[in-house]
């Protein structure tokens, strides 16, 4: 699918959802993507892009912003505390918050470095064992410590259940972020983006449907 498609697909969910068209940002997420994909997508005028792993946006990013202007880059995928720093120099926001030990880390490489990239605090709503996340009962603690950490959270994430219908997760990562005064969420991948603007995400990550399948073995 081509990435004016994509953006027109979302326009007509925003315009349905009765949200402005626009409010919703677009990340493209070229993990594991070749490197001719991503010029095109970038060559069409796209700037906002996700990566899951600092070691892989460490690797092509630079050489990508050496051509390219105003590159906003997200990371959505897991954060080792000892890859903070390095993530500080590549990301302009940080999907993956979501452990008391990553925001100490990260509010005290904020003081060294003076900046802090965008957080989101990542909420585990199917409260899977094997996934990341702070659990749904967690969540306005979890927040509130960020808050007293004085981290720049700006919203939510969620990666649904593979198997369960994620409309309800979406919902639930919007009442969480309702209740604790939370303008963000990063909810909404190339299977179900439509669902996740319907309730109300102001930030889709979509991966494959505007690359192509990745090499993901
Ligand atoms: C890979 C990935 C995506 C994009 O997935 P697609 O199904 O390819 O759209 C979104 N979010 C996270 C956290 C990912 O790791």
């Amino acid at each position: 699918m081509s990435l004016e498609e994509i953006k027109s697909r979302i326009a007509r969910a925003e315009a349905a959802a009765g949200r402005p068209v626009g409010s919703v940002t677009l990340i493209a997420v070229s993990k594991k993507q070749p490197g001719d994909r991503v010029t095109a997508v970038l060559d069409q005028g796209h700037r906002t892009f996700g990566e899951n792993r600092v070691q892989e946006a460490a690797a092509k990013w630079p050489a990508y912003r050496e051509h390219y202007a105003g590159i906003d880059l997200h990371l959505v995928g897991p954060l080792q505390t000892n890859k903070v720093r390095q993530a500080f120099g590549l990301v302009q926001a940080i999907h993956s918050l979501d452990r008391p030990k990553l925001a100490k880390t990260i509010a005290r490489i904020a003081q060294e470095e003076g900046h802090c990239p965008e957080l989101f605090v990542q909420i585990n709503t199917g409260e899977e064992a094997q996934k990341a996340g702070v659990m749904p009962d967690q969540a306005d603690d979890f927040i509130a410590d960020c808050r007293a950490l004085d981290l720049p959270v700006r919203g939510l994430m969620c990666l649904p259940p593979v198997d369960e219908e994620p409309t309800l997760h979406f919902a639930l990562l919007a009442k969480i972020a309702d209740r604790n005064g939370l303008a963000g969420l990063s909810m909404g991948m190339s299977g179900d983006f439509e669902r996740a603007i319907a309730q109300g995400a102001t930030h889709i990550r979509v991966g494959s449907a505007i690359f192509g399948q990745r090499n993901d073995g």
